[in-house]
């Protein structure tokens, strides 16, 4: 008797860096979207606990080239959507070796063992910082690509290697360039536990909740209409829903790649991020004026027309106050808890 073969439409996902913040909200994503996930964390930075219980746990490195091509082929993975690596930009400029390893050359050993393990599609986590080159109007994809910092420079080489390696080697990828990732799990499963973050939002609702003192608001002189710095803060629930858009993409058009910002193509400022903050908790937030932190810009925003017009994707909480306020709920519930 002939047995019909099983064909599985969405194989399993490889995701790196799930036990982190952004991943561990894809891992959920993924996982809602009826998909099989295999995380590989080495925990450096992330948190077991942040991992799906229903997710597969792997603890190693993704340059580990034996144990990565082992759990490739035991999983049927057809897919890796990569977040494993560095992401503080200050820390970049002192030790950029740091960065050139765990964000360059580890990828190229995961690009090389996807390829060896014949996995279709890659997607990466880039960063608006490949642009380096500040500018007053929202940048788009064709921005010239100048990276400030060790950290960008680190991203933009990944997203060459995949250029290459896709062009040489017939799979797909999508390099998402993140702007501002802000916000947690609207559900409260997950959020940002990072140790010691400088992102401002995560400091600002750390302030919040008495984990700090008082937010620095880092300039007030800048070229922007209240003074302090303008970013494209965007969900990440949003973001990893553009994730799976692009995955469901890269999937059916598996002879093109893309490359898209990843925000709303909307300014905020610091006092606006502030004046939310005070909107959730209720209270006013202490804060500062503190010198302008080295390297920093006056002002980055996304041009994310071609993210739109590419994957089918509308944003649920493109609202500030939304974004906060879950923010500050994670910080105030699970947070404390993952802190320990
Ligand atoms: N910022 C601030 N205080 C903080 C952290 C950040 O005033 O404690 C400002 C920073 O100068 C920038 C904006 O908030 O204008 C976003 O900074 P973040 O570090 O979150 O992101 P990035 O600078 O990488 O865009």
């Amino acid at each position: 008797m002939q047995v019909a073969e099983t064909v599985d439409e969405h194989p399993a996902v490889l995701v790196t860096g799930g036990a982190g913040y952004i991943g561990s909200h894809a891992a959920l994503a993924l996982l809602d979207a009826g998909r099989r996930v295999i995380v590989l964390d080495n925990l450096v930075t992330g948190f077991r606990r942040a991992v799906p219980e229903v997710a597969v746990f792997v603890e190693g490195d993704i340059a580990d080239d034996a144990l990565v091509r082992a759990l490739l082929a035991e999983h049927g993975v057809g897919a890796i959507m990569h977040f494993a690596g560095s992401v503080v930009v200050a820390e970049s400029v002192e030790n950029p070796l740091k960065y050139y390893d765990n964000n360059t050359a580890r990828s190229r050993s995961l690009i090389a063992s996807a390829l060896a393990g014949g996995v279709r599609h890659f997607i990466f986590s880039s960063t608006a910082a490949v642009y380096g080159v500040p500018s007053d109007e929202p940048v788009d994809e064709s921005w010239p690509t100048r990276p400030a910092n060790p950290y960008g420079t680190s991203k933009l080489m990944t997203e060459t290697m995949l250029r290459d390696a896709a062009a040489a080697h017939g799979f797909n990828y999508g390099a998402l360039r993140y702007f501002n990732v802000a916000g947690a799990d609207p559900a409260g499963r997950a959020g940002q536990s990072t140790q010691g973050a400088t992102n401002l939002i995560k400091a600002a609702v750390e302030v919040a909740t008495g984990k700090r003192d008082s937010l620095a608001i880092f300039g007030d002189d800048w070229p922007t209409p209240d003074g302090t710095g303008v970013r494209d803060y965007i969900h990440v629930s949003d973001l990893v829903a553009a994730h799976i858009a692009l995955l469901d993409r890269l999937e059916v058009e598996t002879a093109t790649s893309h490359v898209l910002n990843s925000g709303y193509g909307r300014g905020v400022s610091v006092r606006e991020v502030i004046a939310a903050v005070e909107r959730a908790s209720g209270k006013p937030l202490p804060c500062h004026v503190a010198p302008r932190r080295p390297g920093d810009i006056a002002q980055m925003v996304a041009n994310s027309d071609a993210l739109g017009a590419t994957i089918d994707w509308r944003p649920r909480f493109a609202d500030l106050d939304a974004i906060v306020a879950h923010a500050l709920h994670w910080e105030r519930t699970i947070g404390a808890q993952l802190a320990d």
